[in-house]
């Protein structure tokens, strides 16, 4: 099969999205790039996650937008995830989640989020995107610019949660790790006990992570 091996790492990290409660349904969306072409893997639109098989991952143009192959039509949110792709050359996958504390900490009245954890130091600072029309080249644009030239993590206001990085991995686990942030900022707020990680110790975490990547 064509594309196989992209089409295998959507499929491997939707299902283990799903096993860890970050996608429920049909909503949310993971993308990963080809190495060699410019080409993307994504999740198709409205197909439920737990029976999916590779010949039903789509696959799209990485400049148009276009789609290429795969049983069913590409997620809506093909914009988002191409733009992002496009805009930072160090980003190889994308994933778009409704996570309940993310979304959560998207409305304005929260608050910006704090890393509690040394492993979510290296998500800070997390952008916030007010709502715009999802799928729209829009939301894209603003997502782009709110991420910058190394940010890893976004919340949009009203929908949830957009993360990038240099492979599945990493994508994967800025989700996971900002997800789990709003929740630990969510908790700790409501026990009135917020007590995040100073902003030195989240530079030297920075730096630390910083070093491991440049060797
Ligand atoms: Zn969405």
């Amino acid at each position: 099969m064509k594309y196989e091996n992209i089409r295998q790492q959507v499929l491997d990290a939707i299902l283990d999205a799903v096993d860890l409660g970050l996608i429920h349904g049909t909503s949310g969306n993971i993308a990963v790039r080809d190495p060699e072409e410019p080409v993307v893997a994504i999740t198709p639109s409205g197909i439920p996650y737990k029976t999916m098989n590779l010949e039903q991952i789509a696959i799209v143009d990485l400049k148009t937008g276009k789609w290429m192959d795969g049983k069913y039509k590409p997620s809506s949110e093909v914009p988002m995830h191409l733009a992002c792709m496009r805009a930072r050359k160090d980003v190889t996958a994308t994933v778009h989640t409704h996570g309940m504390f993310a979304t959560i900490a998207a409305m304005e009245k929260f608050g910006e989020l704090k890393a509690i954890t040394p492993p979510q130091a290296e998500f800070v600072p997390v952008g916030i995107v007010p709502f715009t029309m999802p799928g729209s080249d829009e939301v894209a644009d603003r997502v782009v610019k709110a991420l910058g030239e190394k940010g890893r993590a976004v919340l949009i206001k009203n929908h949830g949660m957009f993360c990038c990085g240099k492979d599945i991995k990493a994508a994967m686990a800025a989700t996971i790790y900002t997800e789990e942030m709003a929740q630990t900022n969510y908790y700790a707020r409501l026990a009135d006990v917020f007590e995040p990680m100073p902003q030195e110790a989240v530079d030297a975490m920075q730096a630390l992570i910083a070093a491991d990547q440049a060797v």
